[in-house]
């Protein structure tokens, strides 16, 4: 995918701003969204997100993934104005928060990796037919429309965000509610770091956001009301914190880390990281834009 314009606002004036292990990540003068210059092709793509990309020790520590979901949970009810009862996880990974939301309403999860799809799968065999995996290029498998849409951290992996996002808000009932949370460009972690920010993994990270490009694309180009944006933490282990930081490190430097976490026997130990580079936000679909 060719880089010719900013694949938010179409500006042409596009600003060299990091370079990671020969990457080159290009931000837009005029609305702020920072985008990959060489995405991954289709086939990359296939094999970035194959069985190594879920390993157990990865997302592992449950109690941390409990921690999340509560909170992810937590921030759907505080804003449905009704009961909640259709919600599509896009981008579920190996199905957690589903699994997490299965007896408070019904929820469903979709994925483009297979791999993720059969772990999901196995991991919560209960709820096995709520998830399906995507196929590239074809529509979404779903007539009907959720009341609640999630994108958990999933707009980062995506090399052109928008066209996704709007088809995913196809599936959403008028009035309904669209959460995502996705790494935040414009935080002090993100500036201060540079390009040893955790986040700029290319080429599976592609596409970063700060408040004000996340608002352009949301509102302005896709009409979404605004509710809530904020930057947070994470819980986390610290085998995934070793995890991030190896991966913004060369080779020699990174595996230390994983042997210290080993060593140390700190790996599954969790930790809320105040980091606050995190952009977590909700928006309405208006009901007059859906009207058919
Ligand atoms: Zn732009």
């Amino acid at each position: 995918m060719e880089l010719t314009c900013c694949r938010v606002c179409l500006s042409t004036e596009l600003r060299l701003c990091r370079q990671v292990r020969g990457f080159s990540f290009m931000r837009c003068a005029n609305c702020s969204f920072v985008q990959l210059k060489d995405c991954p092709s289709a086939a990359e793509t296939n094999i970035i997100y194959g069985e190594k990309y879920y390993p157990s020790s990865k997302y592992g520590e449950q109690s941390c993934l409990d921690a999340e979901n509560q909170r992810r949970a937590a921030l759907i009810w505080g804003f449905a104005d009704s009961p909640v009862a259709r919600l599509l996880d896009f981008g579920c990974g190996p199905g957690d928060f589903v699994a997490h939301l299965h007896s408070h309403c019904e929820a469903e999860g979709c994925d483009i990796s297979a791999a993720a799809i059969r772990m999901a799968k196995e991991n919560h065999p209960e709820i096995a037919e709520r998830f399906c995996c995507l196929k590239p290029g074809i529509p979404l498998p779903y007539n009907q429309r959720f009341d609640v849409i999630c994108m958990w951290d999933v707009l980062e992996h995506l090399g052109d965000p928008l066209p996704v996002i709007s088809e995913v808000l196809e599936c959403l009932r008028p009035g309904g509610i669209f959460c995502l949370s996705t790494p935040d460009f414009g935080s002090a972690a993100a500036r201060l770091l540079g390009r040893w920010w955790w986040f700029l993994t290319p080429p599976e990270h592609q596409s970063f956001f700060n408040r004000a490009s996340l608002c352009y694309a949301l509102r302005k180009v896709l009409n979404l009301e605004p509710l809530y944006i904020r930057s947070q933490g994470k819980r986390t282990t610290v085998a995934f914190m070793l995890y991030k930081f190896a991966r913004v490190l060369p080779d020699r430097g990174a595996l230390p880390l994983r042997r210290l976490s080993t060593i140390a026997g700190l790996a599954q130990h969790s930790l809320y990281v105040p980091t606050f580079d995190i952009l977590s936000a909700v928006f309405r679909k208006p009901v007059e834009a859906a009207v058919e």
